[in-house]
């Protein structure tokens, strides 16, 4: 599997217990390099725009309040098979369900407030990098 990149999010109830250099920590120690990395305040509209395909889903909206709740850190990510990588060590989307080790199952509060976005594919971790870095912002 070649080296590939996937878009990865420290959500706000992380951000709010002070978790990013926890959560990193265990990025790295999967073998996920950070190669690009922000501290943001999502607006509605960006919130909105990044979670459209959730838009019939019944937690849309709490998603979306959830989300600008408080300040993100937006990653890229790089590394072997990137995309799976993450979406391991991110642990399954409800915490009750999610693997020992993983970070949702160490730190995630609730199946919506689980601590970090992974990109679910290499088709959409490109569109998602794209929604947050330029080219010249990612060192790999
Ligand atoms: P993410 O896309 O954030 O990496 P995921 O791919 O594991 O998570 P999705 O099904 O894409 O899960 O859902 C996106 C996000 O919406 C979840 O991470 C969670 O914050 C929220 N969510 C998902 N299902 C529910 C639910 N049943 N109730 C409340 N929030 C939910
Ligand atoms: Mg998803």
């Amino acid at each position: 599997m070649a080296v590939e990149r996937t878009l990865s999010i420290i959500k706000p109830d992380a951000t709010r217990r002070n978790l990013t250099g926890q959560v990193n920590a265990k990025l790295e120690a999967a073998g996920l390099r950070i190669v690009a990395q922000r501290r943001i305040q999502l607006s509605q509209g960006q919130a909105e725009a990044f979670y459209a395909v959730h838009k019939e889903r019944p937690f849309y909206g709490d998603l979306v309040a959830f989300m600008t709740s408080g300040p993100v850190v937006v990653q890229a990510l790089e590394g072997e098979n990137a995309v799976a990588r993450n979406r391991e060590v991110m642990g399954a989307t409800n915490p009750a369900d999610a693997a020992e080790g993983t970070i949702r199952k160490e730190f995630a509060e609730s199946i919506e407030a689980n601590s970090v976005h992974g990109s679910d594919s290499a088709e959409n971790a490109a569109i998602e990098i794209a929604f947050f870095f330029s080219g010249c912002d990612i060192v790999g």
